[in-house]
């Protein structure tokens, strides 16, 4: 399997999942375009699922279906992990250490990028700080990197990918967002390095379209609404009263949570095409 972000132009939305099942919805949605994919898993995730059987079930999936699906590690703390998924076969990693001093964060994102490249896999890595969904609003200038930080950051470390703070936050937006373009400019003005963005659930077409106008924009992260469309599928299960006692199906629930994912990948990965 190729490396995904230097092979081409092509920019990608990567999709949290949490299961085979999730994986499998998101991958469906994807074959639905015919699009390729990055399947992303949280650290959390990561750590409860069985590495070796979501790899092989991903590969094998995305042959019988004709695409490209990657496995990413998403803000990853923990170089054990990062080691593991490495050692599974996860295409690209993110070590996440924006929460250290920026000398710390280099030394750490070194380490990684020297274990990862003899293995092909691409590594992720974060400046400035993406904000969580505790705070997510107001996070419009706090966290958000310093063009300084970015440069200093490339010229010591080898990664592939860059998650740059620009005031996008995981979670839900509780109003709009303020994106700081300004600093996409200068990172570009700056670097060709490939560039991610997080906390893609939530923002407006508009939005997505003024990223995706940038094309060192590589990637952008959704995950909560994976999230909701899972609770979407719980929801209309509930609606047509397939959680009654009588006459339970779990197969007629499963479907819906299935359809809930693959139609939200469906409505994302469709607007890839509009660019
Ligand atoms: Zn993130």
């Amino acid at each position: 399997m190729h490396p995904y972000i230097h092979h081409d132009s092509q920019q990608y939305f990567a999709f949290n999942i949490w299961s085979i099942e999730s994986a499998k919805a998101v991958m469906d949605g994807a074959a639905a375009l015919n699009s390729d994919v990055i399947l992303q898993t949280s650290m959390k995730a990561y750590e409860l699922l069985d590495k070796k059987e979501l790899r092989a079930f991903v590969s094998s999936y995305a042959d019988k279906i004709g695409i490209h699906a990657y496995l990413h590690l998403d803000h990853c703390k923990r170089l054990d992990f990062i080691k593991e998924a490495i050692h599974y076969g996860w295409d690209s990693v993110m070590i996440d250490a924006s929460d250290l001093p920026l000398n710390e964060n280099i030394r750490l994102t070194r380490i990684v990028c020297d274990n990862a490249k003899s293995r092909n896999v691409l590594v992720e890595a974060e400046v400035g700080q993406i904000a969580g969904q505790e705070d997510a609003l107001s996070v419009t200038t706090e966290g958000i990197a310093k063009i300084e930080d970015v440069e200093l950051f490339l010229e010591n470390t080898s990664i592939d990918m860059l998650a740059v703070a620009v005031g996008t936050a995981h979670g839900l937006y509780k109003g709009t967002p303020l994106l700081h373009y300004d600093l996409i400019d200068k990172v570009v003005h700056l670097s060709d390095i490939p560039l991610v963005i997080h906390g893609g659930t939530g923002l407006t077409e508009e939005t997505f379209s003024h990223l995706l106008s940038y094309r060192n924009i590589k990637k952008i992260n959704i995950s909560t609404d994976v999230k909701l469309s899972y609770r979407q599928g719980i929801e209309e299960s509930i609606d047509n009263g397939y959680l009654l006692r009588e006459g339970f199906d779990p197969l007629k629930i499963h479907k819906k949570i299935h359809d809930a994912i693959m139609d939200m990948t469906v409505t994302k990965l469709k607007i890839l095409r509009e660019e």
